[in-house]
């Protein structure tokens, strides 16, 4: 398959062309080289694509290209039926697909919108009772507007399956197959997804015909941007660990998982005590919640964004320069969504994990799907002073991460004499100056010991 080295080779229409350059996109990526000719000819696709690798514009693009005949500045709703459908696992990944469609169609007279659950239905309902040509969806709320004849899907002429491993994970099979049912039966379909269990396929054997495959690297192989890391510390070091590391200055903002609801919240609550500008997303916060944490991330207003796999999937934050596990995941796949959220598009990025003994099984599982060993970085854990142990600290002491990387022969940092400033009463909001950090060895973090290691 050859590949093209920019956008004008592919015969895609001048206004397409026009909003990714106005994006900043110079050349296609890898995916989108090879996935634009196939979905151009109208057909199936199998996309072994992992995030991260510019796979929204790989389907996006050849989709508007194909549907431009039918544009048109009718006011009449009927002028308008829904001829791309595109389904998501989360709410954020259709809130970011809709987003990037509405971008790249800008110069076009065709309509998009997306509708998801947890916010109200009204203005959705509006926007599909006046027509669109592209619906963005996630499963359930599409059930719930069809049922109320917001809109119908007869004349849908091609369908996407987006993160299709996260529909199943997520329980969708149901929904999918109660949405496809009401589908054409004449029409392209194409399915992306970052692995390949055997569900998958079997989902694809039903749902395609005839489909290309097109993979840009191997499934289950992590992308090579990014620099992958292992942190083996002690439970109880965990949280000093990941201290140490948001104060290094090489990494301004921190996407960090965490395997539970209950999990986030914490975290982010005791990063918040620290001093450190964190947030959390997870399924218990509202939609609008989740959005204004999202949005306090990607705009720098928030160091640390803690996120749950389900919360997190499909986030689109560029040139995000690090994720940390602080939690192993339990799947080993989960660790492959979770560092395609740094050095997406080319950029690079590090994935550290933090790891305690009782993770050794898990992290052996994803060294095995990965087939690789991931770099082990060490931690040098010092003695803790006697007035900075937990209980002898004050206020001062606790919000200065920074002091991680102090080297040893200077353990009273500056920063902690500084009078203690109060948090922002929303974190979410108020950045917190971060604390000058000092240098960092090469591959190591050093534990915050002098902060008096994890508190609650
Ligand atoms: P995706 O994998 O579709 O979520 O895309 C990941 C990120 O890469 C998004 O922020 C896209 O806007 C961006 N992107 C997609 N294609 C390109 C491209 N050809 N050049 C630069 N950035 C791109």
């Amino acid at each position: 398959m050859s590949d093209y080295s920019d956008f004008d080779h592919f015969g895609l229409d001048l206004r397409l062309i026009e909003a990714v350059r106005a994006m900043g996109y110079r050349r296609p990526t890898p995916i989108q080289s090879k996935a634009i000719p196939i979905v151009l000819k109208g057909r199936d696709v199998m996309g072994a694509a992992q995030t991260g690798t510019g796979k929204t514009a790989g389907f996006a693009l050849p989709i508007l290209h194909r549907l431009l005949p039918h544009a048109n500045a009718s006011m009449s709703p009927a002028r308008h039926p829904v001829r791309a459908l595109i389904l998501t696992p989360t709410r954020e990944l259709a809130d970011q697909v809709a987003d990037n469609v509405r971008q790249y169609a800008s110069h076009t007279a065709l309509r998009s919108t997306v509708v998801f659950g947890g916010v109200d239905m009204d203005p959705q309902t509006q926007a599909l009772r006046a027509g669109v040509e592209v619906l963005v969806a996630t499963p359930g709320r599409l059930l719930d507007h069809l049922q109320q004849k917001n809109t119908s899907l007869g004349q849908v002429e091609v369908v996407v399956l987006d993160e299709a491993d996260r529909m199943l994970d997520m329980g969708f099979l149901p929904d999918i197959s109660r949405i496809l049912n009401l589908l054409p039966r004449e029409r392209q379909s194409l399915m992306f997804s970052a692995t390949f269990s055997v569900e998958i396929r079997k989902l694809a054997a039903g749902f395609l015909r005839e489909p290309v495959m097109v993979e840009v690297a191997r499934p289950n192989v992590t992308a090579d941007t990014v620099r992958q890391e292992l942190l083996h510390v002690h439970e109880s070091d965990k949280q000093s660990a990941l201290l140490a590391l948001l104060a290094d200055p090489q990494l301004p903002q921190v996407l960090v998982f965490v395997n539970t609801k209950i999990g986030a919240r914490r975290l982010a609550r005791q990063l918040q005590r620290e001093g450190v500008n964190a947030d959390a997303i997870h399924g218990d916060k509202t939609q609008e919640e989740r959005m204004k944490a999202l949005e306090a991330f990607k705009s720098g207003g928030l160091k640390v964004l803690v996120a749950t796999d389900v919360a997190a999937r499909g986030l689109d934050i560029s040139e995000l320069p690090a994720v940390v596990n602080y939690d192993v995941p339990y799947a080993p796949e989960d660790y492959i969504h979770r560092i395609g959220r740094t050095g997406r598009a080319g950029a690079q990025g590090r994935a550290i994990t933090i790891a305690t003994g009782a993770d050794d099984k898990a992290v052996a599982a994803i060294e095995k799907l990965l087939k690789r060993t991931i770099d082990r970085s060490r931690i040098e854990p010092r003695p803790v002073p006697r007035s900075r142990r937990r209980g002898g600290q004050d206020e001062r002491q606790r919000r200065a991460p920074g002091a991680a990387s102090a080297p040893a022969s200077a353990p009273i940092d500056e920063f902690f004499l500084k009078p203690y400033e109060p948090a922002a009463p929303s974190a979410a909001q108020e950045p917190l100056p971060e604390p000058a950090a000092t240098g960092k060895a090469a591959g190591k973090v050093r534990v915050p010991a002098l902060l008096g290691g994890s508190r609650r």
